[in-house]
């Protein structure tokens, strides 16, 4: 599971051990895993993507609280809007 310690810092629990993600805006994200510090600079960590991912739902229910589930076709659909969007 993915909790905000402090704002931009979450600790992501529920792997072998907990590991802390720092969200730098307009600098990417940190992790303290040995996954981030080996790979970091091509692709995100499994712990980064799960911030990514709990951000982007706690983004959405603020918008639409009832209407969103990341489990339908519809959410799944919404999630690559998301990501194409970012990506822009
Ligand atoms: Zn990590």
């Amino acid at each position: 599971m993915v909790e905000a310690t402090k704002p931009g810092v979450y600790r992501v629990s529920g792997g072998a051990e907990p590991h802390v993600v720092e969200i730098m805006p307009g600098a990417g994200a940190r992790c303290d895993c040995g996954d981030h510090q080996y790979r970091g600079r091509q692709r995100d960590c499994k712990h980064i993507v799960a911030v990514h991912e709990h951000q982007m739902r706690e983004t959405h229910m603020i918008l639409d609280p009832t209407g969103w589930d990341a489990e339908t076709p519809a959410g799944q659909a919404l999630l690559d809007r998301l990501g194409l969007d970012e990506t822009l």
